[in-house]
């Protein structure tokens, strides 16, 4: 992980686009890596600036991204033909919480799993683990926190506006949230922010997975 941050921060200072991408193509390779992004699924997206962010277009493979697998999109204009069909709610993240800096969705068994498990319950709560504190601003194993879990749905516009209407009365809310047999959004302020907390969420959801199969 050190040479893609020492990269991303070069860039940063020359270009704030071609940043964003490098973070999108780093997270790329991160999650195909680790089978989180299997047969093109998937999508990523950093922030350029305030009105702006760069996110993945349709059917890209996430593990060998380039810059033409990319598109620049302003959060508020109409999107472009051709993006991610989930790009909505990427945008409707950016949009309620400028602190966010990059939104990262994987296809991982876990977070597949443990979202059919929980989505009669609308939520899946983490208490009492260690790693819970490679989330941001989380200081102790203590903390109850609360990952939304919501049906899947192909209308990602509709979607979206549900997602946000529930994240924004969401007590002790985790950076990510779940959507049904589908997979999980975790976001961040930045890249390297995000990675870390999709790596977290990834061996939570497994160790809630066992300990919901297996309890003491
Ligand atoms: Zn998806």
């Amino acid at each position: 992980m050190n040479a893609p941050a020492l990269n991303e921060q070069r860039v940063t200072d020359a270009d704030p686009v071609a940043s964003a991408q490098q973070q999108v193509m780093a997270a790329g390779q991160f999650a195909a890596a680790r089978g989180w992004v299997p047969a093109t699924s998937g999508n990523f997206s950093a922030r350029v600036d305030a009105d702006r962010i760069v996110v993945t277009r349709s059917g890209a493979d996430k593990g060998a991204l380039t810059p033409a697998d990319l598109a620049v999109v302003n959060l508020r204009e109409p999107l472009p033909p051709g993006l991610s069909a989930e790009a909505p709610l990427h945008v409707a993240r950016y949009l309620a919480d400028a602190s966010i800096g990059a939104i990262f969705h994987v296809h991982s068994p876990a977070a597949a799993l443990a979202s059919r498990r929980n989505a009669r319950h609308g939520v899946l709560t983490l208490e009492g683990w260690e790693l819970q504190k490679a989330f941001a601003g989380v200081t102790s194993h203590l903390a109850v926190l609360n990952v939304p879990v919501f049906a899947n749905s192909q209308d990602t516009v509709a979607l979206a506006a549900e997602v946000e209407a529930r994240l924004q009365n969401q007590a002790d809310l985790a950076p990510g949230y779940l959507l049904a047999g589908h997979g999980l959004y975790a976001w961040g302020r930045t890249g390297r922010e995000t990675l870390r907390h999709l790596e977290a969420f990834d061996v939570l959801l497994q160790l809630q997975l066992e300990w919901e199969r297996n309890p003491l």
